[in-house]
């Protein structure tokens, strides 16, 4: 998924003519300072957390500023913060509005539907997942007439906006449908579209990417998310990896199984720390190397759950044994294996030489996998 940023959704924002209040981005107290001091960003003004993750208002890392001075000692505060995880390199002050409402506005893609849908609530500026379901309308708009007047006409009712009001807002939602198609976006989300004047104002912004789209867009190509270094080398080798906070090492193959691979070592009180998923790969070159990178993730004991298929069990066993010979001494772990399926007999017989013991049944698998996190030192 490519998301983001506010500042970047903001600038895409811009190029399709949504209103915006003015404002830039800082990477120091110094230069946000400098911002208000010069008038680059009026006065008042709000500094905000440039991180990925919502709720920013609620958490701390949203701020308002009556002067340069405090803009400098908001900037300073929120330079410091790690924010949900994610440590915040850049704020956005702007100038700070004044509100008479705040409403909720976005496109995403409606998969049981198979079609855009339009969503919006009268009450904005709160995570929407947290609005009741009866104060949130949802509007599949077909894509081939586009977004119609009906539709419009219903969100401004629904917000009980009239006159210039009323007229900014069809406009914003042609422009942000617009901006929804041509730019390939799985979500646009505006929260909180504010009411200022006669006017509406995008406060805040969350584009995602369709990463499919990826290959039409190259302008998204330098975007930093939220990968870990490893994920990142992973998805350069087309690998999926993906690091959670717990310490056993999960390898499956197959979105289904994986999902319920970690579950099951949840429920007998293991935490996954990181898994690959080998998907659907008979090269145990591809295994070898998904198995290196999750060797440096430095899990506490890795659990294998392999359903032979397209990905047969020797394959994997092949590459895992290569894989553990490459693996230093002191970076080693416990390996629990379970391998089922095709070419299962030839699998088990390839670990067995290796000395390493393949458990036929999930329960008993998985709480040896638990086990050996938990002794590991
Ligand atoms: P988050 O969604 O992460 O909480 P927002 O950008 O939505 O962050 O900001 C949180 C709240 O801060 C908004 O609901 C709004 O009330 C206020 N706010 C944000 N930007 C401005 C602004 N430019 N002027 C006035 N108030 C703002
Ligand atoms: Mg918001």
């Amino acid at each position: 998924m490519v998301k983001l940023a506010e500042w970047h959704g903001k600038e895409v924002f811009r190029k399709y003519g949504i209103a915006l209040p003015q404002g830039a981005v800082a990477r120091s107290p110094g230069e946000a300072e400098a911002l208000a001091r010069s008038g680059k960003v009026p006065l008042p003004c709000v500094v905000k957390a440039q991180v990925l993750a919502g709720g920013r208002g609620k958490g701390g890392a949203v701020r308002f500023a009556n002067t340069a001075a405090e803009a400098r000692e908001a900037a300073t505060a929120i330079l410091g913060l790690e924010f949900k995880g994610e440590k915040v390199r850049e704020v956005l002050l702007e100038e700070k509005l004044s509100i008479a409402k705040e409403l909720y506005v976005s496109f995403t893609l409606d998969r049981s539907l198979r079609l855009p849908i339009l969503i919006t609530s009268a009450k904005g500026g709160v995570e929407i997942e947290s609005v009741e379901d009866a104060a949130i309308d949802r509007q599949p708009v077909d894509p081939f007439p586009g977004l119609t007047a009906y539709e419009k006409r219903r969100v401004a009712k629904s917000f009980g906006l009239s006159g210039p009001a009323r007229a900014s807002l069809d406009r914003l939602l042609d422009n942000l449908w617009k901006l929804f198609q041509a730019e390939d976006a799985e979500l646009v989300e505006i929260n909180p579209l504010a009411v200022v004047g006669d006017g509406l104002v995008a406060l805040d912004a969350k584009v995602i990417i369709e990463d499919d789209a990826a290959f039409r867009h190259p302008e998204y190509a330098e975007v930093r998310d939220d990968r870990t270094p490893l994920e990142e080398i992973a998805r350069e080798k087309e690998i999926a990896f993906v690091q959670l906070d717990g310490n056993i090492g999960v390898i499956a193959n197959g979105a289904g199984l994986t999902m319920a691979t970690l579950d099951v070592l949840q429920e007998f009180g293991g935490r996954p720390g990181v898994f690959l998923d080998l998907g659907g790969t008979d090269d145990p070159r591809k295994v070898t190397e998904a198995f290196l990178l999750m060797a440096e993730a430095r899990p506490k004991a890795v659990f294998l759950n392999i359903f032979g298929g397209v990905t047969k069990c020797d394959t994997v066993a092949k590459g895992l044994v290569e894989a553990m010979g490459k693996v230093p001494p002191s970076d080693r772990f416990p390996l629990v294996a379970r391998i089922r399926g095709n070419n299962e007999k030839e699998g088990v017989e390839i670990l067995r030489e290796a000395g390493i013991i393949s458990i036929p049944t999930l329960r008993e698998s998985a709480q040896a996998a638990v086990a050996a996190a938990a002794r590991s030192p």
